[in-house]
């Protein structure tokens, strides 16, 4: 991994603007831990979370991973005025901007950044703390199945 981009660590604070969670079709992909606690947060069994408030997305050669669903005018299931399941919510959303697509491939923070007012200002995240939310996303992996079972 490319550490250059944050060797000196990275400013970032959310100011809650919602960009990243409506308007625009996207995927929240989940690890086990994060269904069970929101599926604990919305108060419903593991298979009841799945079947309402998520979707399967085929990832190619029969691999689907699990990601949220989302309203039909693309906003997240969960956004209601904000997240509506701020303390539950998935390493995902926990762990934005400090995504390893972002900080690896060339040019692909700054294109996020354009979009989120929250990059580049704010709390001064330093270098361990973001090799730290890498290797969550690492060892937490997300949900997959394949042939759809
Ligand atoms: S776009 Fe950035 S600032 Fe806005 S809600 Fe998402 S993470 Fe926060």
């Amino acid at each position: 991994m490319s550490k250059q981009l944050f060797t000196q660590g990275l400013c970032f604070s959310c100011t809650r603007c919602s960009t990243c969670c409506r308007y625009e079709s996207g995927f929240v992909f989940l690890t086990k831990k994060d269904a069970n606690l929101l599926a604990t947060t919305v108060q419903v069994d593991y298979t009841d979370f799945v079947d309402i408030y998520c979707r399967w997305v085929p990832m190619g050669q029969g691999r689907e991973q699990l990601s949220l669903r989302e309203k039909p005018n693309y906003d997240c299931i969960f956004w209601e005025n904000g997240c509506s399941v701020y303390e539950g919510r998935p390493l995902q959303c926990r762990t934005f901007p400090f995504w390893e697509a972002l900080l690896v491939v060339p040019g692909a923070w700054q294109v996020a950044a354009a979009s989120c007012p929250g990059m580049g200002t704010g709390v001064l995240h330093t270098r361990d703390e973001i090799e730290a939310a890498i290797i969550r996303q690492r060892t937490e992996p997300v949900i997959v199945r394949f042939g759809g079972v």
